[in-house]
């Protein structure tokens, strides 16, 4: 929305709090290893709050934190994969915070899927932690896209996967990790919590074949 407008616009302030709630979450849980990872809220349609380059994100802090334009240009303190944030932002404006986690079953599988360019999650319970998932009897492809140094070629790449997929909360980089949103911070971290799960099981069940 060009306009700067968004149904979920929130205050710097507010935007970063959700980085923070994100990111501690995942420091926590040891999914961004070695100040790996980045997480972002959109603020309106022009701008949003993104982890700076560098954050030990288990103890991130609102200096921590830079406003990016959406669709301008770099902002200095921005890191690598910010484009992979700001494009998604541009692309979908129901999309009202991002998480970027390095965890192991995310990592694992990416690689190990990475020919059939998607991992198939179907029959577990807890596909119903997705926004407007109701039944278990479902079919969730995430892509899986290769992993490329040059963000901005990544990211449209990214774009074209999504407009091709059917609607999904997250995509695999190729021995690198997870991306994953939601329409609010509170919406990701629930969104991150559950691939966490079933990418676990997933990997467990495929170890016991
Ligand atoms: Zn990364």
């Amino acid at each position: 929305m060009a306009d700067g407008t968004s149904l979920n616009a929130q205050s710097f302030a507010d935007a970063a709090r959700g980085v923070i709630a994100m990111a501690h979450f995942a420091g926590a849980r040891h999914w961004v290893p070695a100040t790996s990872g980045n997480f972002s809220a959109r603020i309106d349609g022009r701008v949003a709050a993104v982890t700076a380059t560098g954050a030990d994100k288990a103890r991130l802090t609102e200096a921590e934190i830079i406003e990016a334009e959406i669709s301008g240009p770099k902002h200095p303190r921005a890191s690598a994969e910010a484009p992979l944030h700001l494009m998604r932002y541009a692309a979908d404006p129901s999309v009202g915070a991002i998480a970027h986690i390095h965890s192991l079953p995310a990592t694992v599988l990416s690689r190990r899927h990475e020919a059939a360019g998607l991992l198939r999650l179907e029959g577990w319970e807890l596909l119903k932690a997705f926004s407007g998932i109701t039944t278990h009897e479902t079919v969730l492809e995430i892509p899986i896209v290769p992993n490329d140094q040059d963000t901005d070629r990544l990211g449209a790449l990214v774009e074209e996967r999504l407009r091709k997929s059917a609607p999904v909360f997250g995509y695999l980089i190729a021995g690198h990790g997870l991306y994953v949103w939601g329409a609010s911070a509170k919406d990701t971290i629930r969104h991150m919590e559950a691939f966490d799960f079933l990418l676990t099981a997933q990997l467990h069940e495929e170890t016991a074949r």
